[in-house]
């Protein structure tokens, strides 16, 4: 596999779990599009950054003691005004200080994305093989259809290509009954780069989850929307 351009070196980031906005910041040192965010420790610089990012936005408790965050009301989606956002970021304020007491890291703003379909992209350490990248029906249909495929990294593009193919989702990407079909190229670009990622970091890369990567249509591209990870 031939490296692809702007894949890499990797920041320096803390040992243990990442917060999201860290997990993103190595996805996107290796070319992998994300949501443009801001961190705000106030309602006011809530909305000074979702003014930079353009409504709609998207608020989140953040906090590294915290796995699944929308179970704790920690996710607010589709904020349309200053006076949604202002109302919510009370509510995911009150909601941060009992799901995670004394680890709190405020809250971000994100843009609101959209697209056709979600996967779901992961990278993990084999004792025996190494470094693997995981890809997979994305949000909730992850637990319920395992329906995953797996390969140790790094991935040509054609490899990355074929596990997303590979997956019983494909036919739902390709666009069914008169939707647009997602752009599983770019799903593909996404999955090769995560690939030199977890190659690049080997064993300190304990394991890393895009959860969800949204697809666009296709010609559109993709945007990692969550993401989590533990360094070692
Ligand atoms: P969790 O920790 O619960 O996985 P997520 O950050 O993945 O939290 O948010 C839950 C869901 O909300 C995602 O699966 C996705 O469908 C949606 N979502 C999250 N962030 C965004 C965003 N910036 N734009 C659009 N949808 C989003
Ligand atoms: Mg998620």
């Amino acid at each position: 596999a031939a490296r692809p351009e702007g894949a890499g070196p990797p920041p320096a980031l803390p040992r243990g779990s990442l917060t999201e906005g860290e997990a993103k910041r190595l996805l996107a040192a290796y070319g992998m599009p994300v949501t443009r965010e801001a961190s705000a420790a106030t309602a006011d610089e809530a909305v000074a950054a979702a003014r930079r990012i353009g409504f709609p936005v998207v608020l989140k408790g953040v906090s590294r003691a915290v796995v699944h965050k929308s179970d704790l009301g920690l996710v607010r989606l589709n904020l349309r005004d200053e006076a949604a956002l202002r109302t919510a970021f009370a509510e995911v304020t009150a909601a941060l200080e009992r799901a995670a007491p004394g680890a709190s890291e405020g809250c971000v703003v994100q843009e609101m994305a959209r697209g056709e379909a979600e996967l779901f992209l992961g990278a993990t350490q084999d004792p025996q093989f190494g470094p693997m990248v995981l890809a997979g029906a994305g949000g909730v249909l992850v637990e319920f259809l395992q329906d995953v495929t797996m390969a140790p990294a790094p991935l040509t593009l054609s490899e990355a290509r074929a596990m997303i193919e590979g997956l019983r989702v494909a036919p739902l990407l390709r666009g069914l009954r008169g939707r647009p079909p997602a752009d599983i190229d770019a799903a593909a670009d996404a999955l090769m780069r995560l690939s030199w990622l977890a190659a690049d970091l080997g064993p300190r890369l304990a394991e890393l989850d895009v959860n969800p990567l949204i697809l666009r249509a296709a010609g559109q591209g993709t945007i990692a929307v969550d993401a989590r990870a533990t360094l070692t």
